[in-house]
């Protein structure tokens, strides 16, 4: 039902408008000018201005179906990695590419192309389809922001699909819940050649630190990563400041918990082991730990109804669809806390956030053809 070339050309139309995180205001005006085309009732909250983006906010927009049961979610973010501005789409016999300039943008214009499709196909039913509300969302490739500041009341879902992940072959069905951390240590610095001993090294205490706290990989479910570490600026003097960034992901909300409070004791034990006299005064380092929750987990069960419609609409379209576990998040993540079961279907989008992204158009239109068959199997 779906139709490929009126799909693809919107796609190419869609990857032509530059909508950079923060810049989406363009394709934000011809979303919501389309979906009102569609039939749609467009509702855009007014979040845009809380995180500095030039679009008014995210877009929901209903299109009313038959019968009183909830309607099913699609949900794609209008944002693209840098470089996207300027992008050349080249349709290669079964493939889009960029001219090689830009990223494409398939990442997640595909999503948003597959989302207007289905609401075309549903239109032609003239009714007789159940509730769709379709999810907009800005600012998704940093920190997944528009999704945290959604205005939720305004979803009436709870089951749904979101368009935004790569191979069509796979569901993403969980996904690590993440901590942002900052470490700052402050020793105390001495002349290096002079009176080391008078001082406290800041990579002493971080050493200490770091050999009773479990990093890296901590459990099955669980990982924790230093990526960023500055400090000093002299090779003469004992070494005072050091700061480090860092992140802990688990697919447990327990666990995630666990691992930053392991952090913080780690941290406090090395404080003192490093308490010591000099010249009849008591010096200590000091150590400070920011920690900020990124975003939650997301745990969806492989027999919500949003799975199972998923699965069983893909094998219709011979496809095996595998409900996976990603180590990424996205918005599905955040809206998770809100009470939402978005698993996350491939759309066919391959190497993204680089200049060989490429959308695969088989898996692009078999993806196009699931979600169509997945809404009109749903029952509210
Ligand atoms: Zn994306």
């Amino acid at each position: 039902m779906i139709n490929e070339k009126r799909l693809l050309d919107n796609f190419l139309k869609l990857v032509q408008i530059d909508s950079e995180s923060f810049n989406e205001a363009k394709i934000h005006k011809v979303l919501v000018e389309e979906l009102k085309k569609l039939g749609c009732i467009v509702y855009v909250d007014k979040s845009g201005k809380k995180f500095n983006t030039n679009a008014a906010g995210n877009i929901i927009a209903t299109l009313k179906g038959k019968g009183k049961g909830k309607p099913f979610i699609l949900s794609a973010h209008m944002d693209t990695v840098c470089p996207g501005v300027g992008v050349k789409p080249c349709v290669k016999k079964d493939r889009v590419t960029s001219d090689g300039t830009t990223i494409l943008g398939a990442d997640d214009k595909a999503g948003i192309a597959i989302i207007l499709e289905t609401l075309r196909v549903l239109k032609e039913l003239k009714g007789n389809h159940p509730s769709v509300q379709v999810i907009f969302t800005l600012c998704e490739e940093v920190c997944i922001t528009g999704a945290k500041y959604l205005d939720y009341s305004k979803i009436k879902g709870t089951d749904g699909l979101i368009l935004d992940n790569e191979s069509s072959e796979e569901l993403i069905i969980r996904g690590p819940g993440k901590y942002n951390f900052n470490v700052a240590i402050h020793g105390v610095t001495a002349h290096a050649g002079v009176c080391p001993e008078k001082g406290i090294s800041a990579l002493d205490v971080l050493s200490k630190a770091m050999r009773l706290m479990k990093h890296g990989r901590v459990d099955k479910e669980t990982v924790c990563n230093f990526g960023v570490i500055s400090g000093g600026r002299i090779t003469n003097a004992v070494l005072s400041e050091l700061t480090l960034k860092g992140e802990v992901r688990s697919l447990n909300a327990k666990k995630l918990e666990k691992q930053i409070k392991h952090m913080k004791d780690c941290f406090a034990k090395a404080e003192k082991a490093f308490v010591k006299k000099v010249d009849g005064k008591t010096i200590q380092p000091k150590i400070e730990i920011e920690t900020e929750l990124s975003y939650g987990a997301q745990n969806i069960s492989k027999t919500s109804t949003s799975v199972k419609l998923t699965i069983a609409a893909a094998r219709k379209h011979g496809v095996n669809l595998k409900a996976i576990v990603c180590g990424g998040g996205c918005d599905a993540n955040v809206m998770a806390q809100h009470g939402l079961a978005l698993p996350n279907l491939g759309i066919g989008v391959e190497k993204c956030h680089s200049l060989d992204e490429y959308l695969s158009l088989p898996d692009f239109y078999r993806a196009a053809r699931i979600v169509v068959d997945t809404v009109l199997s749903y029952r509210g």
